[in-house]
């Protein structure tokens, strides 16, 4: 099986498949998100203890790239410090182009940096984490 093949199952597992998603009873937080250039819609329920993702979980539809992203993306943070988690943002961000710093383990999110070759798809890749981005700054306030 070629490594493209073995990464684009993995990505239809999880949009067929999707981890956390659902709602949080009483979530710290709840953002949505949109992706206009596809049509890809995300609502995501953070609870934190003020230090930790401590739950997540997340609505939404689209297509296959940005709920595969977000459904992995719930997976890799939960349970991280925030000041984890905001490292990881900015190294999927910079995956997408291709300028991921490789120390910082991406776990399985890395069957997504493919798509940095298809700028088109770029924002669906990246919807989940610009939300999961906008609520943390939110939370800061
Ligand atoms: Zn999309």
């Amino acid at each position: 099986m070629s490594l493209d093949l073995l990464y684009r199952e993995v990505i239809l597992d999880h949009y067929k498949n999707p981890r956390n998603r659902g709602e949080l009873e009483s979530p710290t937080i709840k953002f949505d998100g949109h992706n206009p250039l596809c049509g890809d819609v995300v609502t995501l329920h953070l609870k934190t203890d003020g230090e930790k993702i401590t739950d997540v979980k997340f609505q939404g539809d689209g297509c296959s790239i940005s709920q595969a992203s977000i459904s992995m993306m719930t997976e890799k943070i939960k349970g991280l410090a925030t000041s984890e988690v905001k490292e990881l943002i900015e190294n999927f961000r910079a995956m997408m182009k291709g300028e991921e710093d490789s120390e910082i383990d991406m776990g399985e999110l890395e069957v997504l940096q493919g798509v940095k070759q298809f700028p088109a798809r770029i924002k669906c890749a990246l919807l989940g984490w610009d939300t999961l981005k906008q609520s943390l700054a939110k939370l800061d306030e």
